[in-house]
């Protein structure tokens, strides 16, 4: 599931592969997938404009709508948002040939386009999304859109007294409320574990109770976790060997000391830890 080292790494696949180039036409292949908009209001919102700036907060990213250069004085056309739900993710193709896809794994099936931008230089930008709970719509502007959601500081980019203090004001089990948007945004389950597997902290203790000397660890790991993510463009095979989340399969072993992993839901999510190591 893309959770932001993921997302941060569509971003910048954007970025690199879908700015600036005039959109021709746009398909929707399936609109169940549009949110609060449809295939002819996306025509006209995107047909003659070009994709011009990203911005990404948590797991959410927008594309800004601009003007071609040659007619800077139209007014702003708002934004497309983009939410990659539980398989979500993008490619770029030319000539009918996958060029690449967001993970750079050129192995991941090209099936599951539900929406395609056709470019003027000739390329196609595809969204994907196998199990439909992703969606892609427009808004008007930006703040609004990341205020409505009530998301917290970005948790590439929260500050450590931020962190801290909204952990220490926290009622509940630490790992739901690292996973909770409005506490930081962008840390879902699997990075959720790893950063506390890493801090050497129980997923089930008491978030306010964790000492300030524990509570800044855990604000390092988080970042610190993300920012390897973030790195490696979210290619896990490629995080180093002491990460657990290589071991996310039932015979899981502690990869620091060869400890069974205990597989136990909190906060309604499948959480794997080390209970020796994890106190
Ligand atoms: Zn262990």
């Amino acid at each position: 599931m893309p959770e932001l080292p993921e997302v941060e790494t569509f971003r910048r696949f954007t970025e690199r592969y879908a700015l600036h180039s005039p959109v021709t036409d746009i398909r929707v292949f399936r609109p169940k997938i549009l949110e609060n908009t449809t295939e002819a209001a996306l025509q006209e919102a995107l047909t003659g404009r070009c994709l011009g700036e990203t911005r990404r907060v948590g797991k959410h990213l927008l594309v800004k709508i601009a003007p071609l250069p040659k007619i800077e004085s139209e007014p702003q056309a708002g934004w497309l948002f983009l939410h990659f739900g539980m398989t979500g993710y993008l490619s770029f193709e030319r000539d009918g040939q996958t060029v690449v896809n967001a993970y750079g794994n050129p192995a991941l099936p090209q099936a599951h386009i539900r929406v395609q931008l056709v470019l003027a230089d000739g390329g196609l930008f595809n969204f994907h999304e196998q199990r439909m709970f992703g969606k892609l719509g427009l808004t008007a502007d930006a703040d609004r859109y990341f205020e409505a959601r009530k998301l917290g500081p970005d948790a590439l980019n929260v500050d450590r007294e931020t962190f801290v203090t909204a952990l220490q004001k926290r009622k509940g089990q630490l790992k739901p409320a690292l996973m909770d948007q409005s506490l930081v945004a962008g840390v879902g389950n699997v990075y959720a574990d790893e950063a506390l597997y890493q801090s050497g902290l129980h997923p089930g203790r008491q978030a306010c109770g964790l000492s300030a000397k524990e509570a800044k660890a855990l604000h390092q790991q988080v970042v610190d976790v993300l920012q390897r993510t973030v790195d490696v463009a979210a290619d896990r095979d490629h995080l180093p060997a002491h990460y657990m989340l290589h071991q996310r399969h039932p015979k899981a072993v502690c990869p620091k000391a060869g400890h069974p992993l205990h597989i136990a839901p909190f906060g309604g999510r499948t959480t794997y830890f080390c209970s020796v190591c994890q106190a």
